[in-house]
Parts: structure tokens; C-alpha cells; sequence
């Protein structure tokens, strides 16, 4: 296989190991229906679902680089952290997961106690109705609850009035930090990459301090186009990894075919003149 040939690498998604709502291997099966030459699957937190993504992606004949995405907390703000490429039995890189996904279960009780204070009753108990791997209860199975329970009509309307900073539901939440999450990548033999840079909206200064300090731990890449940017994003985000000599990542962010307006595959390729990530892990491609 020539690396330079691969253009449609997709390298960010969700299955029901975390928020998705699909199986690694219908993910697996969506991804090469939409030519999807090279895969990753990316749970939240969790490395559950890499070896049945790795033998779904081999029996649909696609490349496959393990792959998580970690929640981080960097100047008081939930930043993600993917990484790609490890080796998915590294001890170090189970333990420090683990860790992160610890805090969940008591995080979503005081989510649901919030939710109550404003009506909204059983919220905990119907947020596990929607999750596949309780270990990794999120902000997402509580949205589709209260999707299905006709609070709202859609779970972006969900995250706006009830799941994000200063709204009932929301519980402030400490995560790993980012010198421990890129140097779990790293030690296990992986890539780290900054995800979804545009979503932040950090000052220039609190960017900058960000991209500063994941190079010094490390890290060597940046999603550039992602379902989460806009095409002026891929523009500035292209120009931020030239600027900070990273390479470049792509992923669509799928978590489901009823919530997801990108589909896995289907995003613009990079910009010619980056390095596109895979270079980086050519010996870690399965
Ligand atoms: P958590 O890790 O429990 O804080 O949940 C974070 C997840 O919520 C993200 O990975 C997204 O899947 C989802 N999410 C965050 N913000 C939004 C939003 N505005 N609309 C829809 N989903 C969102
Ligand atoms: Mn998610
Ligand atoms: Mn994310
Ligand atoms: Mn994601």
C-alpha cells in the first residue's frame, strides 16, 4: 500500500463503546460503503471497541489505526485530545483511561439531581436506557432521553437549554490533564492530536498557550478538517499546524445516522501541502 495514495481517511468516530449509537462493526460496514480507505474508530475514554473495529475494518478490507479520544481539562475548559495509532494493550494507556472514565457515574447523578430541580424527572435511569457501556454514561444518552421523552425536539436543542455551562444539567467536571493524555499516546506508541480546534473558542492567547504546551508534552497533530469546523476553519486550522510544524488529521466526529450532519467519509480532503497524520504512523497501519 502507498500511503501517499490514501486521500479518504477518516480517522474520528463514536460506536455504542461510548456515545455512537452504531456497532464497531456497522461503522466498519458504513465507512467502506462511503470509501472510506483508511479507519479509525474513537471512542470517548474507552479502548473497548478496538479490536472488533480492527477485525471489522480487516474483514470490509480497510486499513485500520486504533484510535480514542480523551477528555481533557486545559485552562478550566474540556478539550479533546485523539490519539491514534497505540497499541491498544499498552498498560499505561488502559490505567490512565480508566482513571479519566472514573468520575462518570457520580457526574451523571448530579446531572439528573440538576435536571430534577427543573421538572425533569428519572433523568439517570433514562440516560442508561440509551448506553451501551455504563462505564462511559455521557452528556449524550442524557440528550437523547430527553429527546425521547419530548422535552426537546432535537439534541442540539438539548445541549443548548439544559447540557452546557451554567444550564440545569450541567456538572463541571475535571478531566486528565493534558501532559497525561498525550504522554499515554505517546508512551503506547501513538500519534496525539488536538481535536477540533474551532470548537473551543479560546482567546488567540489561551489558543496559542494550548498548541504551545501539547508540542512540548509531544504531540504531533491537529485535526484540520472535521465535521465540527467550518471551511473557513479548515483554512485557519491548516495554517495553525504549518505554523506549529504539526501534521494533519481528518474525521467526521459520527455518532449516528439520526444526529450527525456529517457522515463518515464524506468530508473534503486535506489540503495538498500539509502532512497528513498517517504518514507519521505508517508502520502502526493494520
Ligand atoms: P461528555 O463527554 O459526557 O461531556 O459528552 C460530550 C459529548 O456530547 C460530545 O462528545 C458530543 O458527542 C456531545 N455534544 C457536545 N456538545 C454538543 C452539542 N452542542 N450538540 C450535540 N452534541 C454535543
Ligand atoms: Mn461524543
Ligand atoms: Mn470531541
Ligand atoms: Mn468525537
Amino acid at each position: 500500500m502507498s500511503l501517499k495514495s490514501i486521500l479518504n481517511a477518516d480517522l474520528h468516530c463514536h460506536s455504542v463503546v461510548s456515545d455512537g449509537t452504531l456497532t464497531p462493526e456497522a461503522l466498519a460496514e458504513r465507512a467502506k460503503t462511503n470509501g472510506v480507505e483508511l479507519w479509525a474508530l474513537t471512542d470517548h475514554d474507552e479502548i473497548g471497541g478496538q479490536h472488533r473495529a480492527a477485525a471489522a475494518a480487516k474483514a470490509q478490507g480497510m486499513h485500520y489505526l486504533t484510535g480514542t479520544e480523551i477528555s481533557v481539562t486545559f485552562a478550566g475548559v474540556t478539550v479533546h485530545i485523539v490519539g491514534l495509532g497505540f497499541d491498544a494493550d499498552d498498560a499505561g494507556m488502559q490505567q490512565g483511561l480508566q482513571n479519566t472514565r472514573s468520575g462518570r457515574g457520580q457526574r451523571a447523578h448530579e446531572m439528573a439531581e440538576g435536571l430534577a430541580k427543573v421538572g425533569i424527572k428519572g433523568a439517570y435511569e433514562g440516560a442508561l436506557k440509551f448506553v451501551g457501556n455504563p462505564a462511559l454514561i455521557s452528556r449524550t444518552h442524557f440528550a437523547r432521553f430527553l429527546v425521547e421523552s419530548g422535552v426537546c425536539r432535537d439534541t442540539s436543542e438539548v445541549f443548548r437549554k439544559y447540557l452546557t455551562e451554567g444550564k440545569p444539567g450541567y456538572v463541571p467536571h475535571r478531566w486528565a490533564s493534558l501532559r497525561d493524555a498525550v504522554t499515554w499516546i505517546t508512551q503506547a506508541k501513538g500519534v496525539a492530536v488536538i481535536a477540533h480546534p474551532g470548537r473551543y473558542k479560546f482567546t488567540p492567547n489561551e489558543e496559542y498557550a494550548l498548541f504551545t504546551e501539547f508540542k512540548a508534552h509531544g504531540g504531533q497533530a491537529v485535526e484540520v478538517v472535521t465535521g465540527s469546523h467550518t471551511p473557513q476553519e479548515y483554512v485557519k486550522y491548516a495554517e495553525t499546524a504549518k505554523e506549529f510544524g504539526l501534521a494533519a488529521s481528518r474525521g467526521s466526529d459520527f455518532h449516528s445516522p439520526d444526529e450527525s450532519h456529517t457522515d463518515l467519509g464524506t468530508l473534503p480532503y486535506l489540503p495538498g501541502e500539509l502532512t497528513p497524520v498517517w504518514e507519521l504512523l505508517a508502520d502502526r497501519i493494520q
